[in-house]
């Protein structure tokens, strides 16, 4: 499912995030930036050990918040680790998963880069629910698309098709055919 916004383009598939061809991937990655399960394992275990050292260099990352790295020997050629909400059920979740995307874009913005794949960030280990999620994802990136336009393509990397689905319902209520 593909949607434009302005000039850039706006990009839903269903696949894995380690096999894009992108100029960076985005990684759900916890505060220590020390690594984990779920699609941050996937990540650090494709791109090897050059991410690990970087992100030990960095330190670490708060939740909302967005850093970048080398994307090692991954096809991307950088990773930006953004830390989302563990979700609560307060307003306070919607506000800081907002900020991972809206972060994300700027960082990549900020280095120059002109294409983004993200992947659902808070909706696995961290609990937060599809379809909530996903509504609060693409209306940061659609925003945070309008005042980066130099990031000219951003896709989402669904994993599983019972997460596209969600993110292609969201989508297609947030930009009606
Ligand atoms: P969080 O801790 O932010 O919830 P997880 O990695 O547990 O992060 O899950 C976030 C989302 O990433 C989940 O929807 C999960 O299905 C998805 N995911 C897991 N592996 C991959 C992958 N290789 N590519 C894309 N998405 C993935």
């Amino acid at each position: 499912m593909t949607r434009a916004v302005g000039e850039a383009v706006l990009e839903l598939v269903e696949g894995n995030i380690v096999d894009e061809v992108t100029d960076a991937i985005v990684n759900a990655a916890n505060r220590g930036l020390r690594g984990g399960g779920g699609v941050d394992g996937a990540i650090h275990s494709a791109g090897g050990p050059a991410i690990m050292a970087e992100c030990r260099r960095i330190g670490g990352c708060e939740t909302g918040d967005a850093v970048i790295t080398t994307g090692g020997a991954l096809k991307a050629r950088h990773v930006i680790h953004t830390v989302g909400p563990v979700y609560s059920g307060s307003p306070r979740d919607a506000e800081l998963l907002a900020s991972c995307y809206r972060r994300s874009i700027e960082v990549a913005d900020a280095n120059g880069l002109a294409s983004v794949a993200f992947p659902s960030i808070s909706t696995g280990a961290y609990g937060y629910p599809l379809d909530e999620a996903a509504e609060v994802a693409l209306r940061a990136t659609v925003d945070a698309m309008r005042a980066h336009p130099s990031v000219r393509k951003v896709r989402f990397v669904l994993y599983g098709a019972t997460a596209y689905q969600a993110y292609a319902s969201a989508l297609e209520r947030l930009l009606p055919r």
